[in-house]
């Protein structure tokens, strides 16, 4: 038994509707801006999640802004029979349930034909999600992300689509949905004009390959802590130098993995 749904209806999160416009191509800025603006599109059983953490401070600025637009699909809405069923006990036996192929085809059809862009199911199972990722992300139209829930996808979606499968770190949430919205803010703080200060994605942890030195801030004593003489002598050349030195000892101590791939980077060049 198959079920096509209609138009299901589905949310969007600070997008504008697109309506027909007879006014001339020069006064129409907005929709080209909204046609520019990246897309998250995220299939989930749980939309009223959506847009979360992501809907407050810059990111949220940023989707009311319309520096980028999300869009969740209810997997629900294409649920089977009068109780929208979207999963089934496993094949082989065992705990839990396992969300229904056709099911999560229907929603994925209906996704991919609203938003371009890769498929990417949020699973401990996948490739451990890093800032390399998120720039790569960034630099693309959008994404769409699957949330599992309950043991996850059947095998035959991820087959059948070549999904990639996408993991937050090594541990098992109850649902993809936290680790969705964690992907989503490191790549769209990366987008352009979302970060009030450029400067800051291309200096912090990871976009170098080291991790950050340490901050401070006024007042100069604390608890009889006072900040270190360098970054209080306004000389920035000695400033840089401690920082690097900083970034290099933390990452060196704390992140040996991290310090023999930045190593081995500078070998090769
Ligand atoms: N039985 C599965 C875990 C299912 S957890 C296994 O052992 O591999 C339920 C859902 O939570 C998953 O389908 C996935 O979408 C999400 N999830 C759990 N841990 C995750 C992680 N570390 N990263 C990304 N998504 C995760």
């Amino acid at each position: 038994m198959s079920q096509t749904p209609g138009t299901p209806p589905t949310r969007s999160h600070g997008r504008k509707t697109i309506k027909a416009t007879l006014k001339p191509r020069s006064l129409m800025e907005d929709d080209d801006d909204l046609a520019r603006a990246w897309r998250a599109q995220v299939i989930t059983l749980f939309p009223e999640a959506f847009p979360g953490i992501l809907g407050l401070s810059l990111t949220g600025k940023a989707l009311k802004d319309e520096l980028w637009q999300l869009q969740t699909v209810n997997l629900r809405d294409f649920g089977m029979g009068k109780h929208r069923n979207v999963d089934d006990t496993p094949a082989g036996g065992g705990a839990g349930m396992v969300l229904r192929p056709d099911v999560m085809g229907h929603a994925i059809d209906f996704a991919q034909r609203r938003v371009p862009g890769p498929l990417v199911y949020l699973s401990p199972r996948g490739r451990r999600f890093d800032q390399k990722m998120a720039q790569h992300w960034a630099s693309l139209p959008g994404i769409t992300l699957i949330c599992g829930r309950f043991e996850g996808l059947d095998q035959r979606v991820v087959d059948h689509y070549g999904i990639e499968e996408v993991s937050l770190g090594d541990f098992v949430l109850t649902g993809g949905e936290i680790a969705a919205q964690a992907m989503l803010d490191a790549a769209v703080r990366l987008l352009p004009g979302v970060l009030g200060n450029a400067e800051s994605a291309v200096e912090e942890s990871h976009s170098s390959g080291l991790l950050e030195h340490p901050q401070f801030t006024r007042p100069a004593e604390w608890n009889g802590l006072t900040i270190p003489d360098v970054l209080m002598s306004g000389h920035h050349g000695e400033i840089a130098k401690w920082r690097q030195a900083q970034s290099e000892a933390l990452t060196r101590q704390r992140r040996p993995d991290l310090w023999a791939a930045h190593q081995a980077g500078k070998d090769s060049k």
